[in-house]
């Protein structure tokens, strides 16, 4: 299965909770949590892996 992760935004003034990253088997290794952005606030540097 292609790899699946929970992100928060640490941002203070951000309403979003949680989302879910779903990757598919062609993404690239070094791509990290730090290369996505806030769907809500739209931040680059706000976004935290969250482990289950
Ligand atoms: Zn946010």
């Amino acid at each position: 299965m292609p790899a699946t992760l929970e992100v928060a935004c640490e941002n203070d003034g951000c309403e979003l909770d949680m989302v879910q990253l779903h990757y598919t088997y062609d993404m690239p290794q070094d791509v990290a949590v730090t290369d996505f952005q806030c769907p809500y606030c739209g931040q680059f540097d706000s976004l935290r892996e969250i482990e289950l």
